[in-house]
Protein backbone atom coordinates (compact mmCIF):
# COMPACT_ATOMS: atom_id res chain seq x y z
CA UNK A 1 0.00 0.00 0.00
CA UNK A 2 1.53 3.09 -1.09
CA UNK A 3 0.60 5.72 1.62
CA UNK A 4 2.82 9.19 0.96
CA UNK A 5 1.60 11.20 3.20
CA UNK A 6 -0.50 10.37 6.74
CA UNK A 7 -2.86 13.38 8.90
CA UNK A 8 -2.66 11.30 12.27
CA UNK A 9 -5.33 13.02 14.43
CA UNK A 10 -4.14 12.64 18.04
CA UNK A 11 -5.48 13.95 21.52
CA UNK A 12 -1.80 13.08 22.76
CA UNK A 13 -3.38 10.12 24.94
CA UNK A 14 -2.33 7.04 25.40
CA UNK A 15 -3.85 5.63 22.18
CA UNK A 16 -2.67 8.49 20.20
CA UNK A 17 1.25 7.74 21.74
CA UNK A 18 0.48 4.09 19.99
CA UNK A 19 -0.58 5.60 16.64
CA UNK A 20 2.35 7.85 16.73
CA UNK A 21 5.06 4.23 17.80
CA UNK A 22 3.07 2.38 15.53
CA UNK A 23 3.52 4.96 12.28
CA UNK A 24 6.82 4.64 12.93
CA UNK A 25 7.48 1.17 13.27
CA UNK A 26 5.31 0.80 9.93
CA UNK A 27 5.78 3.56 7.38
CA UNK A 28 8.86 4.77 6.79
CA UNK A 29 9.25 7.17 4.18
CA UNK A 30 5.63 8.49 5.06
CA UNK A 31 5.17 12.07 5.17
CA UNK A 32 3.12 12.13 8.64
CA UNK A 33 1.50 14.68 10.38
CA UNK A 34 0.13 14.55 13.95
CA UNK A 35 -2.84 16.78 14.20
CA UNK A 36 -3.91 18.19 17.63
CA UNK A 37 -7.30 19.90 17.88
CA UNK A 38 -6.65 23.01 20.57
CA UNK A 39 -10.44 23.42 22.23
CA UNK A 40 -9.30 25.93 24.56
CA UNK A 41 -10.57 23.29 27.49
CA UNK A 42 -7.78 21.38 28.02
CA UNK A 43 -6.45 21.09 31.82
CA UNK A 44 -3.81 23.27 32.56
CA UNK A 45 -1.19 20.48 33.15
CA UNK A 46 -2.17 18.78 29.59
CA UNK A 47 0.10 21.69 27.48
CA UNK A 48 2.79 19.77 28.95
CA UNK A 49 2.01 16.26 27.62
CA UNK A 50 1.06 18.26 23.99
CA UNK A 51 4.66 19.72 24.04
CA UNK A 52 6.29 15.92 25.40
CA UNK A 53 4.09 14.10 21.81
CA UNK A 54 4.94 16.90 19.97
CA UNK A 55 8.82 15.92 20.73
CA UNK A 56 8.10 12.39 20.13
CA UNK A 57 6.36 13.19 16.81
CA UNK A 58 9.57 15.35 15.94
CA UNK A 59 12.01 13.09 17.11
CA UNK A 60 10.16 10.31 14.19
CA UNK A 61 10.67 13.00 11.75
CA UNK A 62 7.03 13.62 11.54
CA UNK A 63 5.54 17.39 11.51
CA UNK A 64 3.10 18.32 14.88
CA UNK A 65 0.50 20.49 13.89
CA UNK A 66 -1.99 22.42 16.11
CA UNK A 67 -5.39 23.71 14.83
CA UNK A 68 -7.04 26.14 16.52
CA UNK A 69 -10.50 26.82 17.27
CA UNK A 70 -13.19 29.29 18.87
CA UNK A 71 -12.56 27.68 22.08
CA UNK A 72 -15.04 25.60 24.32
CA UNK A 73 -16.17 28.80 26.60
CA UNK A 74 -17.13 31.33 23.44
CA UNK A 75 -18.39 28.41 21.61
CA UNK A 76 -20.98 27.59 24.99
CA UNK A 77 -21.45 31.47 25.24
CA UNK A 78 -22.65 31.67 21.30
CA UNK A 79 -24.51 28.78 21.33
CA UNK A 80 -26.37 29.27 24.53
CA UNK A 81 -25.99 26.67 26.16
CA UNK A 82 -23.19 23.92 26.83
CA UNK A 83 -23.29 20.72 24.41
CA UNK A 84 -24.01 17.62 25.77
CA UNK A 85 -24.49 13.80 24.50
CA UNK A 86 -26.82 13.74 21.63
CA UNK A 87 -26.61 17.80 20.59
CA UNK A 88 -22.76 17.54 20.80
CA UNK A 89 -21.93 20.10 18.63
CA UNK A 90 -18.44 20.57 20.65
CA UNK A 91 -16.72 18.03 18.42
CA UNK A 92 -18.04 19.23 15.22
CA UNK A 93 -17.04 22.76 15.85
CA UNK A 94 -14.08 22.52 17.90
CA UNK A 95 -12.47 19.25 16.15
CA UNK A 96 -14.49 18.19 12.85
CA UNK A 97 -14.67 22.13 10.65
CA UNK A 98 -11.38 23.14 11.79
CA UNK A 99 -9.99 20.19 10.84
CA UNK A 100 -11.70 19.70 7.75
CA UNK A 101 -10.72 23.63 6.38
CA UNK A 102 -7.24 23.32 7.42
CA UNK A 103 -7.53 19.43 5.65
CA UNK A 104 -8.18 21.33 2.52
CA UNK A 105 -5.91 24.29 2.71
CA UNK A 106 -2.84 21.58 2.99
CA UNK A 107 -4.30 18.94 0.82
CA UNK A 108 -6.90 20.10 -1.70
CA UNK A 109 -6.77 17.32 -3.96
CA UNK A 110 -7.48 15.05 -1.14
CA UNK A 111 -5.16 12.51 -1.67
CA UNK A 112 -3.83 12.20 1.87
CA UNK A 113 -4.88 9.18 4.24
CA UNK A 114 -5.96 9.92 7.92
CA UNK A 115 -5.34 8.12 10.62
CA UNK A 116 -6.88 7.64 13.71
CA UNK A 117 -5.96 5.53 17.23
CA UNK A 118 -9.15 3.87 17.68
CA UNK A 119 -9.22 0.55 19.62
CA UNK A 120 -12.50 -1.28 19.37
CA UNK A 121 -11.68 -2.98 22.85
CA UNK A 122 -11.99 0.95 24.02
CA UNK A 123 -15.90 0.27 24.28
CA UNK A 124 -19.48 -1.02 23.56
CA UNK A 125 -19.71 1.88 20.99
CA UNK A 126 -16.45 1.21 19.31
CA UNK A 127 -16.29 -2.58 19.08
CA UNK A 128 -17.44 -2.13 15.35
CA UNK A 129 -14.99 0.37 14.16
CA UNK A 130 -13.64 -0.63 10.79
CA UNK A 131 -10.17 -0.49 9.83
CA UNK A 132 -10.72 1.87 7.05
CA UNK A 133 -12.83 3.76 5.67
CA UNK A 134 -12.46 4.70 2.31
CA UNK A 135 -14.62 8.01 2.29
CA UNK A 136 -14.65 9.56 5.55
CA UNK A 137 -17.26 12.56 5.61
CA UNK A 138 -15.92 13.91 8.87
CA UNK A 139 -12.23 13.97 6.85
CA UNK A 140 -13.90 15.71 3.70
CA UNK A 141 -13.93 12.93 1.72
CA UNK A 142 -10.25 11.25 2.66
CA UNK A 143 -9.81 7.81 3.38
CA UNK A 144 -9.87 7.08 6.99
CA UNK A 145 -7.35 4.59 8.55
CA UNK A 146 -7.80 2.91 11.88
CA UNK A 147 -4.58 0.83 12.14
CA UNK A 148 -4.85 -0.08 15.78
CA UNK A 149 -8.59 -1.64 15.87
CA UNK A 150 -7.28 -5.00 17.09
CA UNK A 151 -4.73 -3.67 19.06
CA UNK A 152 -4.97 -4.77 23.37
CA UNK A 153 -4.53 -2.46 25.95
CA UNK A 154 -1.51 -4.36 27.06
CA UNK A 155 -0.25 -4.43 22.82
CA UNK A 156 -0.92 -0.55 23.39
CA UNK A 157 0.79 -0.54 26.48
CA UNK A 158 3.77 -2.17 25.08
CA UNK A 159 3.78 0.37 21.89
CA UNK A 160 3.57 3.45 24.32
CA UNK A 161 6.97 2.15 26.47
CA UNK A 162 9.03 1.46 23.15
CA UNK A 163 8.03 5.14 22.20
CA UNK A 164 10.25 5.99 25.70
CA UNK A 165 6.52 6.74 27.75
CA UNK A 166 4.73 5.48 30.75
CA UNK A 167 0.89 4.90 29.92
CA UNK A 168 -1.40 7.34 31.46
CA UNK A 169 -3.65 6.05 34.08
CA UNK A 170 -6.13 8.69 32.86
CA UNK A 171 -7.98 9.31 29.76
CA UNK A 172 -6.39 12.53 27.45
CA UNK A 173 -7.17 15.68 28.99
CA UNK A 174 -7.37 17.85 25.89
CA UNK A 175 -10.87 18.75 27.06
CA UNK A 176 -10.98 19.11 31.03
CA UNK A 177 -13.36 18.15 31.85
CA UNK A 178 -14.99 16.36 28.50
CA UNK A 179 -18.77 16.31 28.67
CA UNK A 180 -18.80 12.67 28.47
CA UNK A 181 -16.82 12.27 31.56
CA UNK A 182 -18.16 9.40 33.56
CA UNK A 183 -17.35 9.50 37.48
CA UNK A 184 -13.85 9.12 37.99
CA UNK A 185 -12.91 11.53 35.62
CA UNK A 186 -14.83 13.98 37.42
CA UNK A 187 -13.46 12.96 40.49
CA UNK A 188 -9.99 14.11 39.42
CA UNK A 189 -10.75 17.49 38.67
CA UNK A 190 -8.97 19.50 40.58
CA UNK A 191 -11.06 22.48 43.14
CA UNK A 192 -9.44 25.19 41.07
CA UNK A 193 -10.79 23.95 37.97
CA UNK A 194 -14.09 22.90 39.54
CA UNK A 195 -14.77 26.88 40.41
CA UNK A 196 -14.03 28.05 37.13
CA UNK A 197 -17.35 26.06 36.17
CA UNK A 198 -19.12 27.13 38.18
CA UNK A 199 -18.11 30.61 37.64
CA UNK A 200 -19.20 29.76 33.99
CA UNK A 201 -22.29 28.16 34.85
CA UNK A 202 -23.33 31.29 36.50
CA UNK A 203 -22.57 33.24 33.80
CA UNK A 204 -24.84 30.82 31.41
CA UNK A 205 -27.65 32.12 33.16
CA UNK A 206 -30.83 30.20 32.94
CA UNK A 207 -33.27 28.06 30.03
CA UNK A 208 -36.78 29.60 28.57
CA UNK A 209 -37.81 27.14 31.17
CA UNK A 210 -36.84 28.55 33.85
CA UNK A 211 -33.59 25.64 34.78
CA UNK A 212 -30.11 26.56 35.31
CA UNK A 213 -27.50 25.80 32.61
CA UNK A 214 -25.17 23.48 33.88
CA UNK A 215 -22.44 21.24 32.08
CA UNK A 216 -23.77 17.92 32.91
CA UNK A 217 -27.26 16.98 32.92
CA UNK A 218 -28.60 16.27 36.98
CA UNK A 219 -31.05 13.50 35.72
CA UNK A 220 -27.72 11.70 34.77
CA UNK A 221 -26.39 12.59 37.94
CA UNK A 222 -28.66 11.43 40.60
CA UNK A 223 -30.38 14.98 40.29
CA UNK A 224 -26.91 16.85 41.13
CA UNK A 225 -27.33 20.59 39.66
CA UNK A 226 -23.99 22.60 38.76
CA UNK A 227 -20.52 21.21 38.90
CA UNK A 228 -20.25 21.52 42.60
CA UNK A 229 -22.81 19.03 43.68
CA UNK A 230 -21.61 16.89 40.59
CA UNK A 231 -18.44 16.64 42.00
CA UNK A 232 -19.97 15.56 45.32
CA UNK A 233 -22.06 12.84 43.05
CA UNK A 234 -18.81 11.38 42.08
CA UNK A 235 -17.03 11.07 45.02
CA UNK A 236 -19.92 9.18 47.02
CA UNK A 237 -20.72 5.93 47.06
CA UNK A 238 -22.85 3.98 44.13
CA UNK A 239 -26.17 5.22 45.25
CA UNK A 240 -25.14 6.92 48.31
CA UNK A 241 -25.58 10.78 47.03
CA UNK A 242 -27.96 12.52 48.65
CA UNK A 243 -28.89 16.07 46.22
CA UNK A 244 -29.02 19.12 48.15
CA UNK A 245 -32.29 19.92 48.04
CA UNK A 246 -32.04 22.17 51.30
CA UNK A 247 -33.08 25.42 48.75
CA UNK A 248 -33.08 28.99 50.81
CA UNK A 249 -32.07 28.76 54.34
CA UNK A 250 -33.00 32.44 55.51
CA UNK A 251 -35.82 32.04 57.50
CA UNK A 252 -37.65 33.81 54.86
CA UNK A 253 -38.77 31.16 52.89
CA UNK A 254 -40.73 27.53 53.04
CA UNK A 255 -41.25 26.26 56.61
S1 LIG B 1 -13.44 15.75 23.96
FE1 LIG B 1 -15.51 15.89 24.85
S2 LIG B 1 -15.83 18.06 25.34
FE2 LIG B 1 -14.07 17.93 23.94
S3 LIG B 1 -14.91 18.24 21.88
FE3 LIG B 1 -14.90 16.02 22.26
S4 LIG B 1 -16.92 15.51 23.14
FE4 LIG B 1 -16.64 17.74 23.27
Amino acid sequence: MGIETIYAFTSYGNDSIALIQHLHETRKGAKVYTVYSDTGWAAPEWIARVERAEELARSYSFEPVRIPSEGFVPLAIRKKGFPRNGMQFCTTELKVLPAQRWLDSVDPDREGTCAVGVRREESRARALWPEWTEDSDKHGGRPLWAPLVRVTTEQRDAMIRRAGLEPLPHRSRECSPCINSNRADLRELSDERVEQIATLEAQMGWTSEGKPRTLFRPYRHQGAVGIREVVRWAHSERGAYDPDTSGCDSGFCGG
